[in-house]
């Protein structure tokens, strides 16, 4: 499939097919087309000083409005939304400067107003794969129709099958499935799992109804800890690990970054640092290293890249 795009795209510059992005970083040049999902990576260190890079994914909370209430929700509960503009403003800036991709949470993303029109403006004025995550019961046929051809992923939360979704989402399983029957037709799709006491033991049927649904992708969330629960047991984490053993379907299992330790993971990139490979914006603006950690810094009228440098330069103090 690459090869015929390959040979059917006007080449770009030095050489490379127009739509795949490349990313040059001291170690090698690593390339990506967000209408496949294909990452290759040229491991060739250079002699020269590369420019500054952005981070190679950035996550975007749009608002932290969210009609559910996961006990283990770590979104903040104070108000918080992005006005259209500026996202797209800061998608530009990412883009410019090696961004690959762009991912929109919450909160629920698709209670921002405007949110179909936003994934449609930053996909077709950026080179930026657009994906997001959603509990995914607002994927509408209407919805889901304004969003075809303006999102490349799609990650759906599933925490645990039937009865145990249902107490700790609150929301009819059912109705879930239903919607996952629509969103196949708009862009491929994942499955995102908060890993926990009562989830690890369907994790075997969580995969097995997202592969039956038509999901690409299985990530697990280690559960973190919040002012209302306690973070993945010690038994749990070790459930989790023994299943990842004996997984033998069909679906590419990732886990997130916070948590994993011990686990068999690879990193996607070779010695890429945290905040070259991802980084997180609140629904307030502030520019993090990851969703959970604690520090940031507001992201001021000179945009993303100069609060990043200031970031970068602060270690892990900030
Ligand atoms: S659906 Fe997501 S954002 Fe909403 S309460 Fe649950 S965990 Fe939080």
């Amino acid at each position: 499939m690459a090869a015929e795009s390959e040979q059917s795209a006007p080449a770009g510059p030095a050489g490379v097919p127009a739509g795949i992005k490349t990313r040059r970083t001291a170690l090698g040049t690593h390339l990506f087309d967000r209408r496949t999902g294909m990452n290759l990576f040229i491991d060739q260190p250079r002699a020269d000083e590369p420019a500054p890079l952005a981070p190679r994914q950035v996550s975007v909370a749009l608002t932290n409005a969210c009609d559910l209430r996961c006990s283990y929700c770590y979104a903040p509960k104070t108000p918080g939304r992005h006005d259209s503009a500026i996202v797209v403003s800061w998608a530009k800036e990412l883009d410019a400067h090696g961004c690959f991709g762009v991912g929109f949470g919450g909160g629920e993303p698709t209670l921002l107003a405007g949110f179909p029109e936003l994934c449609q403006l930053v996909a077709a004025q950026t080179g930026l794969a657009v994906t997001f995550t959603t509990h995914g019961h607002h994927l509408t046929a209407s919805l889901c129709s304004q969003l075809a051809g303006a999102v490349h992923f799609i990650r759906i939360s599933m925490d645990g099958v039937g009865q145990t979704y249902e107490r700790l989402r609150g929301r009819s399983f059912g109705a879930l499935l239903d919607r996952l029957a629509v969103v196949r037709d708009v862009a491929p799709f994942g499955i995102n799992v908060v890993v926990n006491e009562w989830t690890v033991r369907e994790l075997g049927q969580v995969a097995d109804v997202a592969a039956r649904a038509g999901a690409r992708e299985l990530l697990l969330l280690p559960q973190q800890p919040t002012a209302r629960r306690h973070g993945i047991d010690d038994v749990a984490l070790s459930e989790m690990r023994s299943w990842l053993h004996r997984y033998r379907g069909p679906l590419a299992v990732t886990l997130g970054a916070t948590g994993i330790e011990g686990l068999p993971a690879i990193a996607p990139v070779p010695g890429e640092q945290p905040l070259e490979a991802y980084a997180h914006i609140t629904a307030d603006g502030v520019l993090k290293r990851t969703s959970y950690h604690a520090g940031g810094l507001p992201i001021g009228k000179d945009g993303v890249m100069a609060a990043l440098s200031v970031l970068q330069a602060a270690g892990a103090t900030l």
